[in-house]
């Protein structure tokens, strides 16, 4: 049973290192830090299009963007209450899926860059998590 619960908890772990690994073992034709650079910015880019193209195009979500105001004396617990992603609607199921794929072209080209320079995704999912784990609200760069 413990044998069990530990297989659970390592199994992220286990797919981000596999995920790194056949993203090297992939790398042939982008493996020039100019090119993985370069691809990065590009799939950046195509995430924030396939956003907007879901506002634009398809129209099942719409952005209400406007000044964030908060009423004096607001507690810490209270804050979180008064700001919103200003998204309004759910992504349909074709938006979904392009914009999880554009995702993970970006993800492709993320772990490229920690591999040409040998860092480990996970160790910097690790650290990232266990920062924003520990400052909670007052991360907020
Ligand atoms: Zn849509």
């Amino acid at each position: 049973m413990l044998d069990t619960a530990k297989e659970v908890i390592n199994l992220p772990d286990t797919i981000c290192n596999e995920f790194q690994h056949n993203v090297q073992q992939y790398l042939i034709r982008h493996q020039s830090i100019l090119d993985i650079l370069s691809k990065l910015g590009e799939t950046t880019a195509r995430v924030n299009r396939a956003v907007t193209k879901s506002v634009t195009q398809c129209g099942c979500i719409e952005i209400k963007g406007k000044k964030n105001s908060l009423p004096e004396n607001v507690s810490i617990n209270e804050l979180k209450s008064f700001f919103s992603s200003q998204v309004e609607g759910n992504l349909c199921e074709q938006c979904r899926e392009i914009i999880e794929q554009e995702m993970g072209k970006h993800l492709f080209y993320l772990t490229a860059l920690c591999t040409t320079f040998d860092l480990n995704l996970l160790d910097i999912i690790q650290q990232e998590n266990k920062k924003i784990s520990t400052l909670r609200i007052f991360n907020l760069t």
